[in-house]
């Protein structure tokens, strides 16, 4: 893992001084930032204790303002990030009348898959490049940031031309050489847990995508399985918060594909905002019925405007 300081940041000196007490291998370099690269496996030694003297410190590799810009909007969040969007891209139609909805609504993030890695492969696998082009049309209408997904290194190319956050979902978490190369693109990417993994195997997930040269990354918990069969998952709202420590990127939640139904969503967005994940992202749709895909954990216009409110009311937005 790589930890880098700004060169006068006396955290830096406390950092160091707890792996060499620990016995934890370490890499120091000090060029314009002083760059701690950790050897192995710190998170049974010193792993919570190395969390929060870093806490609040931000990992940033990639080069353009562009990037930067846009994790900032995570890392230094002033509230949580709301994140709202259809599963899947479908048409002209749903995407402009998603994004006028959002910017209405002052929302700054629209997601929309145009890759879908479906169970089934008779389901819709979504509209591929097609589909990008129509959610960053739309998104730049509406002044919004695109979040959309990586199941492929064919796909990256295509992805870094339409997309803001690329995000690589919980089925490639474990996917070695799609993270290896998202650690050469200058975008943040968004890591889902994988829907089995451990909080550990997702951290290690994410220096993958490190040691490739990006640490912009931002976390998503998204639900994990367990033996309940009323949920599509569980939300694990104490994986948000050990990955936060551990890791020092911004976590955010995925109640829709937690819940995998519409009724539930927002108490479980509210219950991860309430307790200081760095935002939500929730799926939307004009009509929820006759989505394409996740058609059953949707929510419609109205049911997202309400959630809002609840924010407003708690003070969380
Ligand atoms: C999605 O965000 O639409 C998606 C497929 O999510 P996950 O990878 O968490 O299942
Ligand atoms: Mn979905």
């Amino acid at each position: 893992m790589i930890y880098s300081f700004e060169k006068t940041d006396p955290a830096k000196g406390r950092f160091v001084e707890l792996l060499k007490t620990n016995g934890v291998d370490y890499e120091l370099i000090d060029h314009d930032r002083s760059v701690v690269r950790v050897l192995g496996d710190v998170a049974s030694k010193v792993g919570e204790k190395l969390g929060e003297v870093y806490e609040g410190r931000r990992r940033i590799t990639i080069k353009s303002a562009g990037a930067t810009e846009v994790y900032d909007e995570f890392a230094h969040r002033k509230a949580p990030v709301i994140i709202a969007g259809p599963c899947s891209v479908e048409s002209e139609e749903q995407i402009r009348s998603v994004a006028h909805f959002l910017k209405s609504n002052g929302i700054r993030f629209i997601r929309g898959g145009a890759y879908k890695p479906r169970t089934s492969p008779e389901s819709f696998q979504g509209m591929g490049e097609p589909g990008l082009r129509i959610i960053a049309k739309y998104a730049r209408e509406a002044d919004l940031r695109v979040i959309s997904e990586v199941m492929d290194r064919s796909q990256i190319d295509t992805l870094c031309e339409y997309a803001d956050v690329v995000q690589v979902g919980s089925r490639n978490m474990f996917n070695y050489t799609l993270l290896t190369a998202l650690g050469s693109i200058d975008k943040p990417v968004l890591l889902k847990r994988g829907m089995a993994a451990t909080v550990e195997e997702w951290l290690k997930a994410a220096e993958y995508i490190v040691r490739g040269g990006n640490s912009s990354i931002i976390l998503c918990e998204r639900g994990i399985r367990t033996f309940e069969p009323s949920t599509r998952n569980t939300l694990d709202i104490a994986a948000i918060h050990l990955a936060k420590r551990l890791s020092g990127f911004p976590v955010i939640a995925d109640p829709s594909h937690a819940a995998g139904r519409s009724d539930i969503v927002v108490p479980l967005a509210v219950a991860a905002l309430a307790s200081g994940a760095d935002g939500a992202m929730v799926e939307i749709h004009p009509q929820p019925d006759t989505a394409l895909s996740d058609r059953n954990q949707a929510l419609s216009f109205d049911e997202f405007e309400r959630f809002l409110g609840r924010l407003r009311e708690i003070g969380l937005y």
